[in-house]
């Protein structure tokens, strides 16, 4: 968080890669695993302001859990030693979006853009009726239903959470002012 209020005012450290290419060759020690959407907008790295090494990503639109996601996330923290999973999704989704319209309007999207939008229903549904923006409410709902499913899903992952070597938190980056709210 730290990092994400250095990014917010425009004092980002100045990243040295060649000595930092360097260092890691050997091997990587992130803090964190972040499970993020792979919008272009939503760079991880510059929105926490870290250096190589230090942050675990796995970005798919819609930043949900996938088996191929967890099973990295469990690397992450079962070899690579991090203490924290972030799930992170953001304002204007267009994954988000697509899922609202696939609910709302039965939209059938081309290739493979149903596996993305099915993925997003249940927590679209859940919060089909609430009161204020429905696409805000459903990214948020998609984050901590996220958080949950991480949690739950998997003995190695609640084992560390268990232990205490681990956290999972939920947030939400806003667009224009880069700010990441934790919301789970
Ligand atoms: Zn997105």
């Amino acid at each position: 968080m730290e990092g994400n209020e250095r990014y917010i005012s425009g004092n980002s450290k100045t990243h040295d890669f060649k000595s930092e290419r360097e260092a890691l060759v050997s091997g990587q020690n992130p803090f964190v695993s972040v499970l993020g959407c792979s919008d272009s907008r939503i760079a991880p790295e510059y929105a926490f302001d870290t250096a190589r090494g230090d942050l675990f990503a796995i970005r798919v639109a819609g930043n949900f859990v996938t088996d191929e996601g967890l099973a990295s996330l469990e690397y992450s923290v079962a070899v690579l030693g991090a203490p924290l999973i972030l799930v992170l999704g953001h304002e204007s989704c267009g994954a988000i979006s697509a899922g609202i319209k696939a609910v709302k309007d039965h939209t059938v999207f081309p290739g493979h853009i149903p596996k993305l939008t099915d993925a997003l229903k249940p927590s679209i549904e859940k919060v089909l009726n609430n009161p204020g923006s429905l696409i805000d409410n459903a990214t948020a709902q998609n984050v901590k239903d996220s958080v949950n499913r991480l949690k739950n899903a998997s003995p190695l992952l609640t084992d560390a959470l268990s232990k205490g070597t681990l956290k999972i938190v939920g947030g939400v980056y806003r667009l224009a002012s880069g700010k990441v709210d934790l919301i789970a």
